[in-house]
C-alpha cells in the first residue's frame, strides 16, 4: 500500500461524509452523492479522479456519478444487486478492487440490513461501511430484517479492532445520547461523549472511529449482553426472548428518539 495515502471527508448536504483515498495526484471517492463538492475537492488538492466505489443506491451516496463520469472516465464500482447509475463494476461478497494508483486493494463484504445489496469496503485497518455501521450507532432497515443487520454488523464486528471505521454519516452524538439512556454507566461510552461532543465543538469529524470502540460503545453490536436485554426488557414491558428480539426493539427505539 502506498505510505502517502490520506483519507479526507468532504462534508456534503446536512450530515454526509464522502470519503476521499488520496495521494499526491490521485483520488477515489467513495459515496459522491455531491459531485460539485467532490470536483471543488479535485481542484483545490490538484488531484485527479481514479476511481468511484458507491456502498448502496440510495440517492445521497450516487447522485454524483453521473456529472462524475461525464468528466472523468474512471470505473465505477458498487453493489451486484442494486441500480447504481453508471454503474461499471458489479460486486459482491467474494469480489475485490485494485486500485493500482495507491497500490490498494480493497475486499468487498456484503452487508445487507439498510438496503438488501448493501457492500462495504475493506482493506487491512480500513473499513468503508456507508451507511450499515455508524459512530455508535447503524443505519435505518429500509429494505432488510433485523435479523440481516445485526449479522452485518456482527461480521463488521469481527474485523480487526484497530481497523479505522469510515461511516458515511456524521450522527454520532445523537447515537451516543440514545445509547446512554441505554448504559448510562458505561464507562468506555461516557468517555467517548466527552471525547465526540469536544470534536464536534471544535468543527472536527467524530470519525473514523474504530472497531475496538464500537465494540465497546455501539449498542448496536452489544445486543448480547445482559444490560441491553435488561434495557429491552424495560423499554418492551416485558421479558426479551433473544439477541434479534434485542436489537429490533433498540433499532424501534431509536427510530423514534429525539435527542434532548
Ligand atoms: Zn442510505
Amino acid at each position: 500500500m502506498d505510505t502517502d495515502l490520506h483519507i479526507t471527508p468532504i462534508a456534503a448536504f446536512n450530515d454526509n461524509y464522502i470519503w476521499v483515498i488520496h495521494n499526491r495526484r490521485h483520488a477515489a471517492v467513495i459515496d459522491p452523492g455531491d459531485a460539485e463538492a467532490v470536483m471543488a475537492f479535485l481542484r483545490t488538492h490538484s488531484l485527479t479522479l481514479c476511481a468511484i466505489l458507491i456502498t448502496h443506491h440510495h440517492h445521497d451516496h450516487t447522485g454524483g456519478n453521473a456529472a462524475l463520469a461525464q468528466a472523468f472516465k474512471v470505473p465505477i464500482y458498487g453493489p451486484a444487486h442494486e441500480p447504481i447509475p453508471q454503474l461499471t463494476h458489479p460486486l459482491q461478497e467474494g469480489s475485490a478492487i485494485r486500485i493500482n494508483e495507491f497500490d490498494l486493494t480493497l475486499a468487498i463484504m456484503d452487508v445487507p440490513g439498510h438496503t438488501n445489496g448493501h457492500i462495504a469496503y475493506y482493506a487491512k485497518t480500513m473499513l468503508f461501511c456507508g451507511d450499515t455501521l455508524f459512530g455508535c450507532g447503524c443505519g435505518r432497515l429500509f429494505e432488510g430484517t433485523p435479523a440481516q443487520m445485526m449479522d452485518s454488523l456482527a461480521k463488521l464486528g469481527q474485523l480487526p479492532p484497530d481497523t479505522r471505521v469510515y461511516c458515511a454519516h456524521e450522527y454520532t452524538l445523537a447515537n451516543i445520547a440514545f445509547a446512554l439512556t441505554l448504559e448510562p454507566n458505561n464507562a468506555a461510552l461516557q468517555a467517548r461523549a466527552r471525547t465526540d461532543r469536544a470534536l464536534i465543538a471544535d468543527g472536527k469529524p467524530t470519525l473514523p472511529s474504530t472497531i475496538a470502540t464500537e465494540l465497546a460503545t455501539n449498542p448496536f453490536l452489544r445486543c448480547h449482553l445482559p444490560v441491553l436485554h435488561r434495557a429491552a426488557a424495560r423499554a418492551a414491558g416485558q421479558p426479551v426472548a433473544n439477541d434479534i428480539t434485542v436489537f429490533s426493539i433498540l433499532r424501534t427505539l431509536k427510530n423514534d428518539f429525539r435527542p434532548a
